[in-house]
């Protein structure tokens, strides 16, 4: 119940069951997907796939857009069919299985591996994050600190993911790499069985079950998802139709934006939301769009920034050469070791009564990971001019983008889950988790720009982000007297517990 206490660094119990299930989810994630690029590109005899590189893009793009997609539907069937409890099981099965499936060395199985990764991970994600607001009752003054903690989880995993993957896969083969993110799943898969009853019991149940009809309906609807899913994976597999990835992630990108204008629309207008709910809406719109702008950029990391550091930066230290995915770490353990300073941060603020609004922070945030772009821009100059950078232009950038993330990403996460209309909160937090597809996918479609032939205009790519997103940060600091209007507790709060 939301008032235990002392279960868990002074919080409620449930969020360790959530935190470790997370954090092993994570690791099976991050640990598969650092992989992904390197699996794709590498040529039949290294046992990979033999795509080109702008192929290879273009469907990693894809991949990590259609993930946070799929949580639209995922959040839907929570909040209407399963309940997240379930949703969460269900999710994490079906991940391992899509790991199961990769681990396999077959022509076919990669696709299809994916697919159910993805489709788990739509289930999966966007429930576990808003279980973990669950929690805690809307006045309980913890719910920021525990998405904080919950936020460490989900970077503890990626960290181990991407040590454990990549030491099976350089020293054992591509497949065992596959293979140890399943494994992780499943000690996540385990864990959380064996700890469900630590979650709040509401969340066992739909909030806003179906009527036996939608039921049938909704599992026909889900019939209909896999026979279309399997009748385009053979059509594809077998070369009757062909696939151009870099065109179909054009498109995809307008749709996905389309969809959330649409889907926040249909909640907003139709409803039926009170007063106090419309306005918080409100102050919700401000956070996703602040979102998904921070993604764009941020998602670079193993896009250009990482073709960055492997072309441009001077990784030599004597003679030993850093190789070019470590820096891909670098976020994961600025986030633990920045963590406890932006906990103790907040805290002091709301002591001395000064509490920031929600879209204040998540501006600050997309304006502070705007900053490491103008450094890209000063050290983009030098490669410009045909030289190599230190390593310290990157890690700097990096840590600017992880102090960003802070003030934006566990923010977001709990504004999403205080502000939601509660028979909502999984759609909500589908949508919510959709602002990271759009920005995934914009990601991937900047990088395209980068293009290590024209060097000369990198410089001008890194000061375009940088000032397009310090500008709608500007926009969200000023939009913020508002905001605080929108975001303040209506008199119909809905408590939890
Ligand atoms: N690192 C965060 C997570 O995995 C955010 C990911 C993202 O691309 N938005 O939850």
């Amino acid at each position: 119940s939301s008032s235990s206490n002392g279960g868990f660094f002074g919080h409620p119990k449930g969020l360790s069951t959530l935190f470790f299930t997370e954090m092993w989810e994570r690791m099976s994630y991050y640990g598969m997907r650092a992989l992904l690029v390197l699996f794709m590109t590498a040529s039949l005899q290294e046992e990979g796939l033999g795509f080109t590189v702008a192929s290879a893009a273009a469907i990693y793009g894809l991949y990590t857009g259609a993930v946070y997609f799929l949580g639209l539907p995922g959040g839907w069937l929570a909040d209407r069919l399963f309940g997240g409890q379930k949703a969460v099981w269900y999710g994490g099965i079906i991940i391992m299985i899509g790991h199961i499936i990769l681990a396999v060395p077959h022509d076919y199985s990669f696709f299809i591996g994916l697919i159910f990764v993805a489709s788990g991970t739509g289930l999966l994600k966007p429930n576990i994050s808003a279980m973990v607001g669950q929690l805690y009752s809307s006045e309980d003054e913890r719910r920021d600190s525990g998405y904080a903690i919950y936020y460490m989880g989900i970077n503890l995993g990626s960290i181990i993911g991407y040590y454990v993957c990549g030491y099976f896969m350089e020293n054992v083969g591509w497949h065992w790499a596959f293979g140890a993110a399943a494994v992780g799943m499943g000690i996540g898969l385990i864990q959380y069985y064996l700890t469900t009853k630590h979650l709040p019991s509401h969340s066992a149940a739909p909030a806003n079950p179906l009527t036996p009809k939608g039921i049938k309906n909704t599992w026909f609807g889900i019939a209909a998802f896999i026979a279309t899913t399997a009748a385009v994976v053979i059509a594809a597999t077998t070369g009757m139709i062909t696939i151009n990835p870099v065109v179909i992630a054009k498109y995809v990108a307008v749709a996905f934006t389309l969809i959330f204008f649409i889907y926040f629309g249909m909640i907003y207008f139709k409803g039926k939301l009170n007063e106090d709910e419309k306005r918080r809406m409100w102050a919700l719109f401000l956070v996703c769009v602040a979102s998904a702008c921070f993604w764009s950029g941020f998602e670079q990391a193993g896009s250009s920034l990482n073709l960055f550091a492997r072309d441009y930066t001077d990784r030599l230290v004597g003679s030993f050469e850093i190789p070019t995915a470590w820096f891909q770490s670098l976020n994961a353990i600025f986030i633990i070791v920045l963590s406890p300073f932006f906990a103790a941060l907040w805290i002091n603020l709301s002591k001395k009564m000064i509490s920031p609004s929600y879209s204040v922070k998540c501006a600050l945030g997309l304006i502070i990971m705007a900053s490491g772009f103008l450094v890209m821009f000063m050290a983009a100059h030098y490669a410009a001019e045909g030289l190599k950078v230190a390593p310290y232009w990157l890690v700097t950038t990096y840590f600017l983008h992880t102090v960003g993330e802070l003030c934006l990403s566990p923010v977001a996460l709990s504004a999403v889950s205080r502000l939601s209309p509660q028979r909502f909160s999984g759609q909500m937090m589908g949508v919510f988790v959709l602002t990271y597809s759009i920005g995934n996918i914009i990601a991937g479609l900047l990088a395209g720009g980068f293009d290590p032939n024209k060097v000369e205009e990198i410089p001008a790519l890194y000061l375009q982000i940088s000032l397009f997103s310090i500008g709608i940060g500007i926009i969200l600091v000023l939009l913020s007297f508002k905001a605080k209007f929108w975001e303040k507790r209506g008199l119909t709060a809905t408590t939890t517990a």
